[in-house]
């Protein structure tokens, strides 16, 4: 019997704009974040479906709640739809988390300063900072981990909007590495 999955979609975009307060009260929240890069893969190893994207996916529910009302709706790029717009997005991706991966370690063995500012996109440095709340001394490397993984929900929540805002809420969805990964191909 196939399992039914109930929709929590519309009620989880809260847990996006949680996220982002997290990482205002103490950055180290920040790294929650994985659990959105691993649960979607997981769920599709266990279900081979995207029960995620279905069902849970609080980033798909924050698009659909702020943008329904307010996309322009205009006619998507075809680039935005080709395998290699898609690919590339997931390279990006994927070299994004080497650099966190290699840096998180390069600052635990103190050979390198952690980051301490938001960045958009790896390069651009945001001219903010973050408040940080909660006062608690924790290790270089779990500190420069959150804003690596901060800098990369808020990078691709803007792109998100802002692609949301011209074609329909859920444009990011169509460059997603999860869309992209978890889609089979006919043969
Ligand atoms: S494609 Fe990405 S953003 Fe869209 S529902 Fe799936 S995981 Fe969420």
């Amino acid at each position: 019997m196939t399992k039914k999955f109930t929709n929590y979609q519309d009620s989880f975009f809260i847990i996006t704009i949680l996220f982002f307060i997290l990482g205002m009260i103490h950055i180290s929240f920040s790294i929650l974040g994985f659990l959105c890069f691993i649960t979607p893969f997981v769920l599709f190893g266990i279900y081979k479906d995207k029960i995620w994207c279905k069902y849970y996916c609080p980033r798909a529910g924050f698009f659909m709640r702020f943008l329904s009302k307010i996309s322009l709706k205009k006619k998507l790029p075809k680039v935005l739809k080709t395998e290699g717009f898609k690919r590339g997005v997931v390279i990006y991706f994927i070299i994004n988390l080497f650099f966190v991966t290699m840096s998180t370690i390069m600052v635990s063995l103190g050979k390198v300063a952690p980051m301490g500012e938001i960045r958009f996109m790896i390069l651009f440095t945001m001219p903010f900072d973050l408040p940080q709340l909660l006062n608690i001394s924790l290790p270089n490397g779990i500190i420069h981990l959150g804003y690596r993984m901060y800098s990369i929900m808020f990078s691709s929540t803007i792109v998100g909007l802002i692609l949301g805002i011209l074609y329909a809420p859920r444009t990011w969805c169509t460059i997603c590495p999860v869309q992209t990964l978890t889609t089979v191909k006919k043969k």
